[in-house]
């Protein structure tokens, strides 16, 4: 008889119960916890180009609003599952936790390969996902953002939309919004810089600095901002990856120039790519950066793309995760062992909610604030939650993510033994 499979959420729940060892809470938290409140699974149907009516499945979850409306981005993409949308959605509960952010965890996806369709399909697929979800959503119950594939202009029809279902504009329904449209300035790049604030805040602890050898894997939002970001700081960019391939110099790549090549020509694998990285840049397969020479590996994909067999290939010191989840639990282990530091996804790149949280607070306030003001804030709660982390992992001797995750728990925790639990009504 063959073993059930273990879900991504079953994996994910490991860490609550991890967390939990090192805190004193109550029994009702973890069972508060250990469950998402609600998750809506539709079939969106729309009609294609050719006149063709297409369905594609779609979820919402609402892990937990504990902490206030839930939060979470929306991706689109043609492997999406509901498992994989509430372990997003339990990682954005933490994940805001950590930021103390007045918000719970959410998360949405579409099962679909947006390549496949056409601008005018996208929007009315778009525009069907908020029909479908309007429920659920709103700017004091359930806020989306952008997450893979999805971008400012699907947020804009989305906000739109949900402004038409109930008469109303309604900008905070939604973050990541063009600017035009009440979107933040400083939202574009705030999950890297919220990571480049965190290495540059910790880089003595960390022992890295300016001239250390980085290598990023995928080349979308998070992994083209990084690589600027680090660039412009002194540190050489020696690899890049998105899924055609992975571009290698030791002496460093051309940001700049592949940062246009890939909005040109689509995919780093294109020989013009390799072109604008430099003369010395080699092209390998895309699975090739997990093992690249470095000190500071940047994953900034997928999930799951370091797991049991290459985490040993992995030679950098430091992770800085601005994907979310991309190490699997077995290869988290094996790296914590070989004492490599993981900088974890609930703290690495939890600058673009904490910048989403601007976005929606100035849209509640009607009152918008200027870029410096952005990132003063963001750099703030970046340095001020990650010292914190740092320091609790000294403390305890465990890792980052434990202790990001004790940090978290800590405040659900609090939120919810403030509704009385069971030693208090049974005192
Ligand atoms: P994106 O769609 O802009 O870019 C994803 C990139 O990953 C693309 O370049 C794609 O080619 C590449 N990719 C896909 N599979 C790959 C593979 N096997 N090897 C190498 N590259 C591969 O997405 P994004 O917004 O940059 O998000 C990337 C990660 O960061 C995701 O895990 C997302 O959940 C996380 N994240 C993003 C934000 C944000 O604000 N954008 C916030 C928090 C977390």
């Amino acid at each position: 008889m063959s073993a059930t499979p273990v879900s991504m959420l079953d994996h994910a729940l490991t860490r609550l119960d991890e967390a939990a060892r090192h805190l004193q809470i109550d029994g009702d938290v973890l069972e508060k916890l250990r469950f998402p409140r609600e998750t809506m699974q539709v079939r969106l149907m729309i009609r294609m180009d050719d006149g063709s009516r297409k369905s594609f499945m779609a979820w919402r979850c609402r892990y937990d609003d504990t902490r206030g409306p839930t939060k979470g981005g929306i991706r689109f993409h043609p492997d999406a599952t509901a498992d994989e949308v509430e372990t997003l959605a339990f990682w954005m509960t933490f994940k805001c936790a950590v930021m103390n952010l007045p918000y719970g965890g959410g998360k949405g996806a579409i099962r679909v390969d947006p390549h496949a369709l056409s601008k005018a399909e996208l929007e009315r697929l778009s525009r069907a996902y908020m029909q479908a979800f309007s429920r659920v959503v709103g700017p004091d119950r359930d806020i989306p953002a952008p997450d893979v594939y999805t971008n400012a202009m699907i947020m804009g029809w989305m906000a739109d939309e949900y402004s038409s279902i109930v008469g109303a504009t309604t900008p905070a329904v939604i973050t990541g919004k063009p600017i035009a449209l009440g979107g933040s300035l400083g939202r574009e790049d705030a999950t890297a810089r919220g990571g480049y604030y965190l290495v540059r805040r910790l880089a003595t602890e960390l022992g890295v600095k300016p001239g250390a050898r980085v290598a990023i894997q995928g080349f979308g939002n998070a992994g083209q901002h990084i690589a600027r970001l680090m660039a412009g700081d002194g540190y050489r960019i020696v690899a890049i990856s998105d899924s055609h391939g992975c571009l290698h110099a030791p002496d460093g790549l051309d940001v700049t120039a592949l940062i246009g090549a890939k909005a040109q020509h689509g995919s780093l694998a294109a020989p013009e790519a390799a072109a604008a990285a430099g003369s010395q840049a080699r092209l390998l397969p895309a699975e090739a950066l997990i093992g690249i020479d470095c000190d500071i590996l940047v994953p900034a994909a997928m999930e799951d793309l370091i797991h049991r067999d290459n985490a040993g290939e992995v030679k950098a010191k430091l992770v800085l995760e601005l994907a979310n989840g991309p190490i699997t639990p077995e290869a988290d282990a094996m790296l914590e062992k070989r004492g490599v530091v993981v900088l974890p996804d609930i703290l690495a790149n939890a600058g673009g909610v904490t910048v989403s949280y601007f976005e929606w607070v100035q849209n509640r306030q009607g009152y918008y604030w200027t870029v410096e003001e952005v990132h003063a804030r963001l750099k703030a709660s970046m340095e001020t939650e990650g010292l914190a982390i740092w320091q609790r992992a000294r403390d305890s001797r465990i890792s980052m993510r434990s202790a990001a995750y004790v940090h978290a728990l800590a405040r659900l925790a609090q939120a919810i033994e403030a509704h009385g639990t069971q030693k208090f009504f049974t005192a």
